[in-house]
């Protein structure tokens, strides 16, 4: 009988989703193979080597599994998704997509590769799929199980969600059972034990509707009141204790949540076991509509060190019409005066520009905002990310700004022009110029000189462009300077 199953992640090696559906399948006597392909890089896309399609065809028929899963949780990494998907076609090995794009998108999963996909939360799914399988039982029962008969797309019904998060199991921090595999050579061992971060997340789904988010898309097709759930302390906590016992150079904790929880018993007993438990620093994702001061203040006491907000524009018509973001610009000064007043170490804020739906009106009010904003804090600029199957998909094409073939090749383009479009692409000079300016304003040199630059911008831009070269290389020191605090342990928790 044969339990072997491998799963593999793109250009994901912290694979906070796969080490659930690896628990999962493993407390129900699975052996499973967990395969990292590439390293995670933000800006510019890891490409396939005909040597590590070689050692991935090596590996995977060596272990002789049951199934490959194969973890899609972004449109971003498809055409190296559909090179491993076709791989595994040729070798003859059944293949189940998961994640966040098939689930929403599966008609353009089948076309990219996909035979069969489990759609959203799937760690009781892939079970029952596995199970089925080894058995020689018919699979089409299985539920969430999204497949193409005779061109006919059949989607099984989800199982409901679980209550709590707790419930999905406990992922192992690290196991002998996963391998990177990336420039051009395997490494057996687990890429979590070498890391200084460790990342997990506290909560499962988000309140809010962003128009460009695909979380939106999944609260919808669960049509579940209770879709925003969240770990027990207790729960986290454990998962966090054994990270530490076994990642010797752990330095800092990354929460990935979308909104990180901020119920008051649940931060109370958080911050006081946090710091006794764990201690170390830790950076989670914020909304202005959720920054309050209790809150903040004792996620500090914890060993809070960076907090990132997501505030996407200065333009309230881009915020609430473009992007169904419906926070004030007095709720959001008032989140900056929050998380300064409380002392977070690093703010860092969050802003979505040069998209086809920013007018240089809109981008001049993203300048006076970032002029508002409390400082000290850092600024994460970036352009929007066409995801399949969100909203804002629909406004580009009702609003005349792209037709429906232009999106589709900006959203299942290459690598390269997918994670372009991504950064923000220069759009023309002018808008350049106030980019530039808001760029400026989170450097305490510039940001006062950004006004005599903004009062005429044909004088000044040669300026300001000298400024942005100068201000990139400052960006680069503070970078390093925050990191260093952290490897020699210099952010610890406060005291009360
Ligand atoms: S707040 Fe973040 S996670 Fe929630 S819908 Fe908006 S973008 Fe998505």
């Amino acid at each position: 009988m044969n339990n072997k199953i491998v799963l593999i992640s793109f250009c994901n090696p912290k694979q906070i989703g796969v080490k659930y559906l690896q628990a999962s399948l493993e407390e129900n006597g699975f052996e499973v193979l967990v395969i990292a392909l590439k390293k995670y890089n933000s800006k510019k896309p890891g490409r396939l080597t005909g040597t590590e399609l070689r050692l991935l065809e090596e590996c995977i028929t060596e272990f002789k599994p049951l199934f490959v899963g194969i973890s899609v949780n972004t449109s971003f990494n498809l055409e190296l998704v559909s090179i491993v998907a076709k791989m595994l076609d040729n070798l003859g090995i059944t293949s189940l997509w998961g994640g966040v794009f098939p689930t929403i998108e599966p008609d353009k999963a089948f076309e990219f590769g996909a035979k069969l996909i489990i759609a959203g939360e799937g760690e009781d799914a892939i079970v029952e799929f596995a199970k089925a399988l080894r058995s020689g039982s018919n699979i089409s029962d299985v539920p969430n199980l999204i497949r193409k008969v005779d061109s006919k797309i059949l989607s099984n019904p989800l199982l409901p969600l679980k209550k709590s998060v707790d419930d999905y199991g406990m992922p192992k921090p690290c196991s002998k059972n996963r391998i990177l595999l990336d420039n051009d050579k395997i490494q057996r061992r687990d890429p979590n034990l070498d890391s200084y971060g460790y990342e997990l997340s506290a909560t499962r789904g988000c309140p809010f509707q962003c128009s460009y988010c695909s979380s939106v898309c999944l609260k919808r097709m669960y049509n579940d009141k209770n879709f925003v759930r969240h770990r027990s302390v207790g729960h986290l906590l454990s998962e966090l204790s054994e990270a530490k016992r076994q990642i010797s150079k752990l330095r800092f904790v990354h929460f990935w949540d979308e909104i990180f929880p901020d119920k008051k018993e649940w931060i109370d007993e958080f911050s006081k076991r946090y710091r006794s438990e764990i201690g170390l620093p830790f950076e989670v994702w914020g909304h202005p509509l959720r920054i309050n001061e209790y809150t903040i203040k004792k996620l500090v006491q914890a060993g809070l060190y960076e907090i990132t907000v997501g505030i996407q524009s200065g333009s309230e018509r881009v915020r609430r019409e473009v992007f169904n973001r419906f926070e004030s610009e007095k709720q959001i000064l008032r989140s900056s005066e929050i998380l300064s007043s409380c002392g977070v170490p690093n703010v860092v804020y969050d802003f979505m520009l040069r998209h086809p739906f920013e007018t240089l009106d809109d981008i001049k009010e993203t300048y006076t905002l970032c002029m508002k904003l409390k400082p000290p804090f850092s600024l994460q600029l970036h352009g929007l990310g066409f995801l399949p199957g969100t909203d804002i998909c629909n406004k580009a094409v009702e609003s005349g700004i792209y037709t429906k073939e232009q999106l589709e090749s900006l959203m299942y383009g290459t690598a390269d022009e997918v994670y372009n479009s991504f950064w923000g692409v220069s759009s023309d000079e002018e808008r350049d110029f106030w980019f530039n300016l808001i760029y400026l304003t989170q450097f305490p040199t510039y940001r006062n000189k950004t006004k005599i630059y903004a009062s005429n911008p044909e004088k000044y831009k040669a300026i300001t462009q000298r400024s942005v070269k100068k201000a990139r290389i400052l960006e680069k020191i503070r970078y390093y300077y925050k990191k260093s605090k952290i490897f020699f342990r210099l952010c610890t928790p406060i005291k009360e």
